[in-house]
């Protein structure tokens, strides 16, 4: 009996066999004819320069190629460190070297170690920390690969560090100082010592009279002087385009030209999507200040996000500031040209996206706000006919102490933008090509992500404060962003506004286990994360999962006034979303009344879900006083009912930071 079932059974599986392999073929002959042509994706076709077909990932053959002994390397995210870069590559040839800033993330830097096959060279790193203590995106690779090769031998390589940072952040300048150390760790020589910058204090300052020593330094290490040529030296060279078919000129796109028109995923920081605001309200009830919450659509984007991450935007330029730098000027803003780099084997063959026209460059692409860096002020000063004014802009470029102090109160204290510094300093007539040139690109703005995706994954919440001041000379200076921000109402003209705008991950996560208790500390705009927290963890109380306690600590002025999400909290507190709802309000009595005085008022109860239950805390907001007077509040909770000295009770926070129980994400 078992022969012929066993027949039958082989002759069904050789029919099986049969079926399968012709079903397979069928779906391989099928995929293959009915298979979409790839999209083809626009390419980003140079006018001027013809695109070079492939990338040089060597800078070292570039640096051979194009005879440069000095590579500026940086780990920007703001763009400071770039333009640190840039300055310090330009300054190279005032001592008969040629350097070439670069962008590590560009570049093989295992190549490191080849550097001394250069005559007299030399690799600078200018290098931000970002965060808490991390490296910038573009320095990730690289900080990788400096922790990953511990038999790296840079014997022979020699360079210096200088490092950009900020002292009301916890980890201040910890990727310089890492960079700086582990360098000399892998047997490289360290030719001039660190150099530590605050943007704090002064960042400015700090890099002018570090890089002051510095060249002395270097002309001593090679044995070579300074050429004593002190004059400007242009980076690019203008060309003007009378006629010139405007569909190839940039309107403001941040890569592939027309990309704000044919919006193609993924996006990303060169690619943004430009997604339609569909709420913009007010969320103060009174006050003279305006506190928005905004709300932009991504449905189709693909973009995904989590609570915690940030959100990038790409803002403009004031109008009427635009306008009036053309006044004061005295130029043409829609004559459309490019900025071409002098040094064609350079990577960066614009100082933005070119051809464009005038009032595109300085409405998109570069910051007219801020007050200038000295650097500005040095190569302009060649443009003011009056002396005295020369003498002055020379002088605040200077190291010199009366050159500083002048630097700091006329331009940094009098927060003097471009067009302040213009309309101050008549004689001051430099031409506009030269201008956009030296002005740094206009930076995204980050803002934490007031909304969950798994409540609103087609939506992207902002909640942000309007930035309006006056300045000692008596103008009205506005955040570039935040008034943008403002004016992007939801109908305009029947269209909806639209904000360019891409997702930055973050480290400020909700713990794994929603059971864990969470403790969120934001006075302010600070709540802005905690709205996406505490829709999450309702959401995750809606799918039967077991949430832990959701505490939260807010502070605003008045009740009355700036109690931002009053009704959204209170609802959330009602359903048991937040367990517990403390909320600070600082001037409604006449002492002040903080989050941190709330958190000693509560400490049993605080120490308890720390200490005993595992209690995640988030902090968000003002770095510089509240997110310190904070942790000062936890060491003496720490110190009193853990029965801790002050020693212990700092070392435990540090601890629970390092686990990645106390995550912050606050901004000075
Ligand atoms: P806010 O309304 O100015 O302040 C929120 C609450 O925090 C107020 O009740 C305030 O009290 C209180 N507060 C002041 N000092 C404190 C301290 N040391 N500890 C605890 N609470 C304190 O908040 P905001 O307008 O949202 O701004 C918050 C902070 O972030 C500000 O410093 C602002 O400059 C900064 N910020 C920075 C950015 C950025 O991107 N760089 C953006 C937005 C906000 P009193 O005012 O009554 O003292």
């Amino acid at each position: 009996m078992a022969f012929p079932v066993a027949q039958e059974a082989e002759a069904l599986f050789t029919n099986m066999d049969l079926l399968l392999f012709s079903l397979i073929i069928g779906i391989v002959i099928y995929w293959f004819m009915s298979r979409k042509k790839p999209e083809p994706i626009p390419e980003f076709k140079k006018i001027d320069t013809p695109a070079p077909t492939s990338r040089e990932t060597s800078f070292i053959e570039k640096m051979k190629k194009t005879g440069k002994n000095i590579i500026v390397f940086y780990g920007s995210q703001t763009g400071t460190a770039e333009e640190f870069s840039n300055r310090l590559s330009k300054d190279a040839q005032r001592y008969g070297m040629k350097g070439m800033a670069a962008d590590p993330e560009e570049y093989d830097m295992g190549e490191l170690s080849r550097l001394s096959e250069i005559n007299n060279s030399l690799a600078i790193f200018c290098m931000a920390t970002y965060g808490e203590g991390d490296p910038t995106d573009n320095a990730q690779d690289f900080y990788d690969w400096l922790q990953e090769n511990d038999d790296e031998d840079l014997t022979g390589l020699n360079y210096t560090v200088f490092s950009l940072g900020n002292k009301t952040y916890e980890h201040y300048n910890a990727m310089g100082k890492y960079v700086d150390k582990r360098l000399e760790e892998l047997g490289a020589k360290r030719i001039f010592d660190l150099g530590l910058g605050d943007d704090d204090g002064n960042l400015e300052e700090d890099f002018v009279s570090w890089r002051e020593q510095f060249w002395p330094a270097v002309c001593e290490h090679f044995g070579v002087e300074a050429l004593g040529d002190e004059s400007s030296i242009r980076q690019y060279e203008l060309k003007e385009f009378t006629d010139i078919n405007m569909n190839k000129v940039f309107t403001g796109e941040i890569g592939r030209l027309k990309s704000f028109e044919v919006q193609k995923p993924p996006f990303d920081s060169k690619n943004p999507f430009m997604a339609p605001v569909t709420v913009n309200r007010r969320l103060n009830k009174a006050g003279d200040r305006h506190l928005m919450h905004l709300e932009l659509d991504i449905t189709g984007s693909k973009i995904r996000y989590e609570s915690g991450d940030h959100v990038a935007v790409f803002p403009t330029n004031d109008s009427a500031l635009v306008n009036k730098l053309g006044q004061v000027l005295g130029v043409d803003l829609d004559l459309v040209i490019s900025l071409n780099n002098l040094d064609e084997e350079s990577n960066k063959k614009h100082p933005f996206p070119c051809p464009t026209t005038y009032r595109t460059a300085l409405t998109h692409y570069l910051d007219i706000s801020h007050p200038p860096r000295t650097n500005v002020l040095y190569e302009l000063a060649q443009y003011a006919s009056d002396p005295k004014d020369q003498e002055n802009m020379r002088k605040m470029a200077s190291s010199s102490p009366e050159g500083k102090a002048l630097y700091q109160s006329w331009v940094l204290e009098s927060c003097r933008n471009i067009l302040a510094i213009l309309e101050d300093m008549p004689s001051l007539k430099p031409p506009i090509d030269h201008l956009c040139e030296l002005l740094p690109r206009l930076q995204a703005r980050y803002y934490s992500i007031a909304s969950s995706s798994k409540v609103h994954p087609n939506s992207i919440h902002i909640c942000a404060v309007v930035v309006e001041y006056q300045t000692k000379t008596g103008r009205v200076n506005k955040g570039v962003a935040t008034n943008w921000l403002k004016n992007k109402l939801v109908t305009d003209n029947g269209h909806k506004a639209t904000v360019p705008m891409y997702i930055r991950k973050s480290q400020f996560r909700l713990p794994f286990k929603a059971s864990n208790p969470v403790i969120m500390i934001g006075p302010g705009t600070g709540i802005a994360p905690f709205m996406g927290f505490i829709q999450e963890r309702g959401w995750l109380k809606e799918q039967g999962k077991d949430v832990g306690e959701t505490v939260l600590y807010y502070g605003c002025r008045h009740k009355m006034e700036d109690y931002l999400y009053q009704e959204e909290l209170e609802e959330a507190e009602q359903k048991v979303v937040i367990t517990q709802l403390n909320v600070a309000f600082s001037r409604d009595q006449e002492h002040k009344v903080y989050v941190q005085h709330l958190l000693k008022n509560n400490k049993e109860n605080l120490w308890k879900l720390i200490h005993l239950e595992n209690a995640h805390i988030y902090v968000c907001g003002d770095a510089r006083n509240m997110a310190k007077d904070v942790q000062t509040a936890l060491h003496e909770i720490a110190e009193e009912l853990g029965d801790m000295t002050r020693t212990q009770a700092t070392d435990y926070i540090k601890k629970l930071m390092t686990k990645g129980r106390y995550s912050q994400d606050v901004w000075s």
